[in-house]
């Protein structure tokens, strides 16, 4: 008997994931903060190295830059004024560089927020939390100010990658407030996430995995839906 391939397997599932995906609701900032005095938002890894330059850099992922702009402007103007940045600062010999390539060392500009952000005028009320590994909760400073913030009832995850960054930090969020049996939405809206595409022979030719772009975003915002993520198509 032929064996059928995983792809055939497969099609109706990612048939259903793309179709989902089309049918993604819009939120208007109101329905998405309802009492923005207890809302955040926190984006992960908007940063040079994986929108500009280095290693690292995407410009798929540089397209996320100018919606999550908006969407801090949004916030800020609904009356939100937590608004967190988890960023990649690595130490110069980070364990982390045995999986990838050396990347948004301390100090670099690498590790900089972009410049889109640093321009906006509430810029200086931001929160970065440095992060050393690809989960903003492990080792940083994301614990103590969940602790402080414990009135927080709405998170808005965005930024980069779909299945590294920001997949680690909704599913945290999501799955701490189920711990704790806090009554907390988590919300991701497509638009202002996304991870890079390694095609298979550039892949070969650098000695890296490959890493298909389309079908690791949709995958990955669906298993968080799957996890009670609101994934939504926008936030406006
Ligand atoms: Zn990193």
């Amino acid at each position: 008997m032929a064996k059928i391939s995983l792809a055939e397997r497969t099609t109706p599932y990612l048939d259903e994931i793309e179709s989902w995906m089309g049918k993604l609701p819009t939120l208007d900032i109101a329905q998405a903060l309802p009492h923005p005095e207890r809302g955040a938002v926190i984006s992960v890894d908007v940063i040079n190295g994986f929108c500009y330059t280095g290693p690292l850099s995407s410009p798929r992922v540089a397209g996320i830059v100018a919606p999550i702009r908006r969407l801090f402007q949004a916030a800020w103007d609904r009356g939100v004024r937590r608004i967190v940045l988890a960023q990649d600062t690595h130490e110069p010999d980070a364990v982390e560089f045995n999986q990838w390539p050396p990347h948004c060392v301390r100090g670099t500009a690498e590790s900089e927020t972009v410049q889109e952000f640093k321009d906006l005028p509430f810029f200086a009320s931001l929160l970065v939390i440095p992060k050393n590994s690809i989960h903003s909760g492990l080792n940083t400073g994301l614990d103590a100010w969940l602790a402080e913030n414990r009135g927080v009832d709405t998170f808005i995850v965005v930024g980069d990658c779909t299945d590294l960054c920001t997949y680690q930090l909704a599913m945290y969020l999501r799955l701490r407030a189920n711990a704790l049996q806090l009554q907390q939405r988590v919300i991701v809206p497509s638009n202002a996430v996304d991870t890079y595409d390694l095609p298979v022979e550039a892949a070969r030719e650098a000695g890296a995995m490959p890493h298909p772009g389309d079908a690791l975003h949709a995958l990955f915002l669906y298993h968080m839906a799957l996890n009670g993520v609101e994934v939504v198509k926008e936030i406006r």
